[in-house]
């Protein structure tokens, strides 16, 4: 089949990589005129991992990891109150991997490049399906007919806004806002973290192993906030608002935000839709069930959904001819087989993770923090504390693995 796809970051490439594996033929549309090589750290846990292995990416994404080695939680004056280790602080277990999100994008695209058709700076403007194909236009690109299209083009989804209607029906805020952007590493932090928390306020700064810069991170709470996404001066207006008369790095962090090349600022959001298939389009990645990066989890079950997705897509001729197109599954489109009844529970197995993950990252108040810092300074004196630093990790890794991988 000719499937496009739409997104080149995790998903799509990941797609790309495996329905060519399949025997179709893919082109991917990316809206940036190249690959878009920034980010901030992911995590690639669990079922995930497996399907990295399955890529035979294992080694690379491995010798690509941020190997980061602490965290260092500081006061409004910046000094130290408590530390942590990387991998607890990540709530990682054993065989997990952290990841700059660009280095995994330039990773999947390097695997995929040779056998797929990437154009970039190029959108979808309108999807038209008819019996045998999708009718596709572009904003530069001429019109063009595909058997299948797939929406792997994130939160904020294009095809699924063409196929499913506006994203205010799908998109939930969680009461946060998270902005990460690139500072000067002017505390000379090798592999570290620092957070600051003040109530309902957390602002930190780290930087990898790869980084010759740093990154900044704020997340902070507060109900929805009205500002058009393309305009970055009021969201820089909207970040240093939330963070005034507040302490640390924080004002010399906000002062180089101007200068940051790769600002990003949005609402902690997740994605929940009944359906992610509709006739001969679907969606993938965070366009599908983005879980938030409170969840982090995002990356993971982007992977997966894309193994599962290209897995499922049984091949149009095949179909035919052994009558698994006529026999459509109720409630199924018959075009990506069980990819929506696999991959579901994992997806909201995950999407739960959020909700507890923020209360311990953007503390309510100073009693909560001083708490947190309390505990976290009293935990390596413990008892038994191998044994609770495990329960930390175990919810993740348990909504991790919270799916069986078919071999296709
Ligand atoms: C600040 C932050 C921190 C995060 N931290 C973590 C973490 O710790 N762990 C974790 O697992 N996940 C984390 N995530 C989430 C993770 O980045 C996403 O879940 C993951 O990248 C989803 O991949 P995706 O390919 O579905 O979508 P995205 O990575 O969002 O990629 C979508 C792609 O589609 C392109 N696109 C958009 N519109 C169009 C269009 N009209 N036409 C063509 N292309 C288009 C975009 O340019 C982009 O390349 C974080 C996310 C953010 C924002």
């Amino acid at each position: 089949m000719e499937i496009l796809i739409s997104g080149a970051s995790v998903a799509g490439p990941a797609l790309a990589y495996w329905l060519t594996r399949h025997g179709h033929r893919v082109t991917v549309v990316e809206r940036a005129g190249a690959l878009r090589e920034g980010g901030y750290k992911v995590d690639i846990r669990g079922a995930a991992v497996d399907v990295i292995q399955k890529m035979g990416l294992l080694d690379q994404v491995r010798a690509a990891s941020t190997d980061m080695r602490m965290a260092r939680f500081v006061n409004g004056d910046g000094k130290q109150v408590a530390t942590m280790d990387a991998e607890l602080f990540g709530g990682r277990s054993s065989g997990d991997i952290e990841i700059m999100r660009g280095d995994l994008a330039r990773l999947l695209h390097e695997i995929t490049e040779d056998d797929v058709e990437y154009v970039f700076g190029d959108s979808i403007t309108s999807l038209t399906e008819d019996a045998d194909k999708v009718r596709v236009t572009f904003e530069q690109a001429p019109a063009r007919a595909f058997d299948l299209v797939v929406g792997a083009d994130g939160l904020h989804s294009n095809v699924r806004a063409l196929a499913f209607g506006p994203e205010e029906r799908y998109v939930h805020h969680l009461g946060h806002y998270i902005s990460i952007f690139s500072v000067p590493n002017h505390r000379g932090l090798d592999r570290e973290e620092m957070m600051h928390a003040a109530p309902g306020r957390t602002a930190g700064m780290y930087a990898t192993r790869q980084m010759t810069e740093a990154k900044a991170l704020f997340m902070f709470s507060s109900p929805e906030l009205a500002y058009d996404r393309r305009d970055v001066e009021r969201q820089r207006d909207l970040l240093a608002e939330a963070y005034r008369d507040q302490r640390w790095d924080v004002p010399r962090l906000l002062a180089e935000m101007g200068d940051a090349p790769d600002f990003y600022f949005d609402a902690i959001s997740q994605v929940r839709m009944d359906r992610w298939t509709t006739g001969r389009i679907a969606l993938v990645g965070d366009a599908a069930c983005c879980p938030s990066p409170a969840s982090g989890q995002g990356t993971s079950v982007s992977l997966v959904g894309a193994y599962v997705l290209a897995g499922e897509i049984p091949g149009v001729l095949a179909g035919e001819r052994s009558g698994v197109l006529a026999d459509e599954t109720p409630g199924q489109g018959p075009f990506f087989g069980a990819y929506e009844e696999i991959m579901r529970p994992f997806a909201e197995a995950n999407q739960k993770l959020a909700a507890g993950n923020l209360k311990g990252m953007v503390l309510r108040s100073r009693g909560q923090i001083r708490f947190q810092m309390f505990m976290l300074r009293l935990l390596p004196r413990l008892p038994g504390k191998d044994a609770m630093i495990r329960r930390v990790s175990e919810g993740i890794h348990r909504a991790a693995t919270a799916i069986g991988l078919k071999d296709y």
